[in-house]
């Protein structure tokens, strides 16, 4: 393991600081490293694999359109791509899907759109965006010009123009940036990079508010919190608002690398042919993956295992709180959770994991608990004990 561990940092550029582990193979639940040891994994890829590992009915389905057409260009049609967009679009209210390779190319996607929109309604550019403090949209030049943490920004400026940033959850925040350019709000229902922090209800619908009287377009980025995430396809439907652009990735492919953004009628009608384009979004492989998702999702009752499987998570998480005074508190929304420790929780990670647990971090202070959809209460349990263990030897 050591081995490829070395020739890894001689080989790949020094973007992540990556964990001692080199994986090999999974199993529902479970990942396993080239050494054999098994983990119980409580971070589904950040959030990718809703089903799991090996799922069986998903690698047939990936299996079959292997052996018959893997990629087709946008020059032509291909059958996958339409049975995948009409189950996001089912399952999303939207009207229209453009498929991606990322969740940033997605993000992408939907700033132009959102300034096609504009373009096209006033005849004139330099619109602006107002997106959030602390979120994280991605990192190529577009969709990090709209990500709320400078640290992530700085090195890369100057990035697009016409980007504000409001408080999250503050209504006034965003009510005051508002100009008569603004093209478009983007957000995340729930924030996941920044911390687990859900959108409160009066603030999402009051944002739904300012853009319909405003005639500016609410994006809402569900590449982490949607695809069953939280209890519902996606967040945006336990607020009973509805965006004009929604953008997924992430659990959309369950370990392909395809994204998507969608969008109304109204707001997609704005691009024309030639405003945006892509070689291999929406090919016949990765589309025949996300259509398969949405069939799984449908036949494995998801959304109802995740309704019933996020309260016992949420329980046991509190019990942690209230255990230990170092953890300030607990928030998320489903299965997508954190704990705020009041200090820095990076060291407590590798040790997790030398006890056979896999838990990610988001930001300094918070552990992030996303695991597969499939998730049962013997897991929580077999985690939480994990935890336990660790952070009883912390104190
Ligand atoms: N948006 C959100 C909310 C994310 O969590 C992420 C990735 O973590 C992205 C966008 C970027 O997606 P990707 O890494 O697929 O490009």
């Amino acid at each position: 393991m050591n081995q490829y561990i070395d020739e890894a940092e001689k080989v790949l550029m020094h973007t992540y600081s990556r964990y001692q582990m080199v994986l090999d193979h999974g199993e529902g639940m479970y990942l396993f490293d080239t050494t054999g040891k098994k983990y119980l994994d409580f971070a589904a890829g950040i959030a990718v694999f809703a089903l799991g590992y090996n799922y069986q009915g998903y690698n047939d389905a990936l299996k079959t359109q292997i052996d018959k057409l893997l990629h087709s260009s946008n020059l032509f049609y291909n059958a996958p791509v339409v049975e995948a967009a009409k189950k996001l679009i089912k399952a999303s209210g939207m009207d229209r899907v453009f498929f991606t390779s990322s969740g940033t190319e997605a993000n992408e996607g939907a700033i132009k759109l959102a300034r096609k929109y504009y373009f096209k309604k006033h005849g004139i550019t330099n619109s602006q965006i107002i997106s959030m403090n602390h979120s994280f949209h991605g990192r190529s030049m577009g969709a990090l010009s709209i990500t709320g943490t400078k640290k992530y920004r700085e090195a890369f400026e100057p990035l697009i123009g016409g980007v504000v940033f409001a408080e999250f959850n503050n209504l006034d925040s965003v009510r005051e940036l508002i100009q008569e350019n603004t093209c478009a709000i983007i957000m995340e229902p729930v924030q996941g990079e920044g911390g687990l922090y859900p959108a409160t209800a009066q603030f999402i619908q009051g944002v739904r508010k300012l853009c319909d009287e405003k005639d500016i377009l609410l994006i809402f980025d569900e590449i982490q919190c949607g695809m069953g995430r939280t209890g519902s396809m996606f967040a945006y439907e336990q607020y009973g608002v509805k965006p004009d652009i929604l953008t997924s990735a992430k659990a959309l492919g369950c370990g392909l690398p395809v994204g998507a953004f969608a969008a109304t009628e109204k707001a997609a009608s704005a691009f024309e042919p030639g405003d945006h384009g892509t070689t291999y979004g929406g090919n016949p492989f990765v589309t025949a993956a996300v259509s398969k998702v949405f069939d799984l999702f449908e036949s494995e009752k998801i959304l109802d295992h995740v309704k019933g499987a996020a309260p016992y998570l949420e329980e046991k998480l509190e019990e942690l709180v209230k255990k230990y005074d170092f953890i300030t508190e607990r928030r998320g929304m489903g299965l997508m959770q954190g704990l705020e420790f009041k200090m820095v929780v990076k060291d407590i990670i590798p040790k997790v994991m030398s006890s056979g647990l896999i838990l990610i971090t988001a930001g300094p202070n918070v552990i992030r608990f996303v695991p597969p959809l499939i998730v049962e209460k013997q897991h929580v349990d077999e985690m939480i004990a994990t935890l336990d263990q660790c952070l009883s030897e912390l104190q």
